[in-house]
């Protein structure tokens, strides 16, 4: 059989597709995109502060949708190779980094945790050991609706299975407005934890 050498190629040729432009790139998330504005949010009751790194309306946040909707692993590690590099440097000393946890169904679906990937990522980058210190029941979809239903949706949600002391760092993927955070940090506290923070890939607003 004759064998087409354009299709051959084809075939050999393996395009890679930033996560945040589209565009043709050598890593899933290229150089460009790769460059991050960290805002720090004011204090909240039980936070300390949020830092975000990148916007959710930017091309961290067009990745961030990708990784969770597609679901594409791959995405998920760049997005938090990128988040231990930003925020690795600033962290060392703390006691503990917690993930905000998925709902189990969702881990399922999606066969990984974005904030534990992300969590893992700033543990190797900073020495602060990371572990799974909260458990959360599912909640209604919270899109669309305000802040004052989010807060009622997300209150009480969480639950710690373990004590934690000192310094603790929350990790999520997206702040929108900053029940979640909020409910985990104060379940956090009651465990036991000194000062909660919290660190997200990216913030909406
Ligand atoms: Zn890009």
């Amino acid at each position: 059989m004759r064998r087409d050498p354009a299709r051959t190629r084809a075939a050999l040729w393996w395009p890679v597709r930033c996560a945040g432009c589209d565009h043709d790139a050598a890593e899933p998330i290229c150089a460009a995109c790769a460059r991050v504005v960290v805002r720090r949010l004011p204090a909240t009751h039980d936070l300390e502060g949020v830092l975000v790194m990148t916007k959710y309306s930017g091309p961290i946040g067009r990745a961030v949708r990708r990784a969770k909707g597609a679901p594409d692993r791959d995405v998920g590690l760049a997005i938090a190779a990128l988040f231990g590099r930003t925020f690795g440097s600033i962290v060392r000393g703390a006691d503990l980094i917690v993930p905000v946890p998925s709902g189990p169904f969702r881990i399922v679906t999606r066969g990984f945790s974005l904030p534990h990937l992300l969590a893992h990522a700033l543990s190797s980058r900073s020495g602060v050991p990371w572990a799974p210190a909260l458990t959360a029941r599912p909640t209604p979809r919270l899109a669309g609706m305000d802040r004052r239903a989010r807060a009622a949706a997300v209150h009480g949600r969480h639950a710690a299975t373990r004590a934690v002391h000192g310094r603790v760092l929350l990790v999520d993927d997206v702040v929108t407005s900053g029940a979640t955070l909020g409910d985990a940090a104060r379940v956090l506290r009651a465990a036991g934890a000194a000062e909660v923070w919290a660190f997200t890939a990216c913030g909406v607003g």
